[in-house]
């Protein structure tokens, strides 16, 4: 399902990232309880009455060596390109600045919903400062204390009026996937050549997210339906921002937000480097099937069994976190290995959404028990009573203890471990929940 998305956009220092932290609050401290690498704070999902949703803190895209006026520019054509509706925030303790009035003429004129809030205003006194925004034309000014955490029902509430009405549900019997990575490596020439194979395509879905282009297809092999999600399809070039590198992670952020399985893509003729990771951490995170792609796998002097394993021994050592996920090998050139790519797509969709049993979990976690008994911790015994999966895509097990502090990470990493050996988990990550009950 796709989620709408509200944007921050305003000075440095009004206190966008403050608010961004408010509105997100919850969901980043899950994110925070995750393995993995660390994010930005620039995109993540919340909620407000129900209605979930993503925000983006413009203020996090920044360019280097740009004046402050270009960088801010930049944000707002961000925030115009890529979100519902675009917070606008200004600082009462500044009063409406010349720059606040030349980025409130360029929203102005997108025509995208706006709201209007003034931070800052920390106490009853300032309210009656915040009237002169009005002057920017772009409606009622909302009083808010992003450090207080007053006002921001308000704004969410007149962000929310502004969504686009609900998204039909998204087909349950339709896979949806994306290919993430950094520019060059093939992506696009993958998407072309996944559609160009034997397949119908059902309808081409343009701007529901405004630069994603969803094509739906069914496979004539297998008669699956799948909806491929291709953020690198359209770019419009020129736009300075768009060759940064955070730029590039918050599209890859969108995708995998909206995709069932993901695909990392890979260039067997550059290599992994750092840039691979952050994207490769993020699709971790997110808990959805994953599949390595090592694209032009043509440029390669050796390509036998040899090459490969050599190839796979890079790609772990570089990815340590992603042991679970299988790797593909494939040219968009040749056509060499992409009649592997959607039955693998399928197959690490199955898994991620595969539900055991509670009866055959707790065999499992029983033997686990009997063959490698949990360690003592300052002479206090871990025990554990019963476990059983909570939800699917990863799937999620709660397991219920006598004490969540004596859970050594070793030992969940032990109980993962042997999940893994019992059933088919390739392609997913798995989340385990330690509950104190006796
Ligand atoms: P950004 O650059 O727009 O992301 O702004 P920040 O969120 O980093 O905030 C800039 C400064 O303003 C920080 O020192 C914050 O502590 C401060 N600030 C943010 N919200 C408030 C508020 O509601 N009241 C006051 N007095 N200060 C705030
Ligand atoms: P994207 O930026 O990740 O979407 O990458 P593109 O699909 O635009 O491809 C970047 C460049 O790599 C283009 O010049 C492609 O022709 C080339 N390319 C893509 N796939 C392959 C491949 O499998 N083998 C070779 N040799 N070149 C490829």
């Amino acid at each position: 399902m796709t989620l709408p998305v509200m944007a921050l956009v305003g000075h440095p220092n009004v206190g966008k990232s403050t608010l961004f932290n408010r509105i997100a609050e919850e969901r980043l401290a899950i994110v925070d309880d995750m393995p993995g690498v660390t994010r930005d704070r620039l995109y993540a999902q919340a909620d407000w009455l129900s209605r979930e949703f993503n925000i983006i803190d413009t203020g996090g895209l920044t360019l280097e060596d740009e004046p402050i006026e270009e960088q801010i520019y930049a944000q707002a054509q961000i925030a115009i390109d890529e979100a519902d509706v675009i917070v606008f925030v200004g600082d009462v303790t500044t009063g409406v600045t010349s720059l606040d009035e030349q980025i409130a003429r360029i929203l102005f004129q997108s025509k995208k919903p706006i709201v209007l809030a003034v931070n800052k205003v920390d106490s009853q006194a300032r309210k009656s400062e915040i009237f002169e925004f009005y002057s920017l034309g772009l409606g009622e000014p909302l009083a808010v204390s992003g450090e207080h955490g007053k006002g921001i029902g308000d704004v969410l509430d007149a962000v929310v009026a502004n969504f686009p009405a609900y998204e039909e549900a998204a087909d349950e019997n339709k896979i949806s996937f994306s290919l993430i990575g950094r520019p060059n490596v093939g992506k696009s020439s993958l998407v072309n050549a996944v559609l160009g194979e034997e397949r119908v395509i059902v309808s081409n879905i343009p701007g529901t997210t405004r630069d994603a282009i969803d094509t739906d297809f069914v496979d004539e092999e297998s008669g699956l339906e799948y909806t491929i999600i291709d953020t690198a399809g359209i770019r419009k070039k020129g736009k300075i921002y768009e060759s940064t590198e955070k730029y590039s992670v918050l599209r890859a952020l969108r995708a995998i937000d909206r995709s069932d399985v993901i695909l990392i893509v890979i260039d067997a003729e550059e290599g992994i480097i750092e840039q691979d990771k952050r994207v490769a951490g993020l699709a971790h995170e997110a808990g959805k099937g994953i599949v390595f792609i090592v694209n032009k796998w043509d440029t390669q002097t050796s390509k036998d069994h040899k090459a490969r394993m050599k190839f796979e021994s890079d790609v772990r050592q570089n990815f340590t976190f992603l042991a679970y996920v299988p790797i593909l090998f494939t040219s968009a050139k040749t056509k060499k290995g992409l009649k592997d790519i959607l039955p693998m797509v399928e197959y690490v969709h199955d898994n991620n959404r595969r539900e055991i049993s509670s009866s055959v979990l707790n065999q499992v976690i029983q033997e686990a028990i009997v063959i490698n008994p949990p360690p003592a911790d300052k002479g206090k015994k871990l025990r554990i009573n019963y476990g059983t999966q909570v939800s699917v895509g990863p799937p999620t097990f709660l397991i219920f203890v006598n004490d969540e502090e004596l859970v050594h990470f070793s030992y969940k990493r032990y109980l993962v471990n042997k999940f893994r050996e019992s059933f088919d988990f390739t392609g997913t990550s798995l989340h385990l929940i330690f509950r104190n009950k006796n």
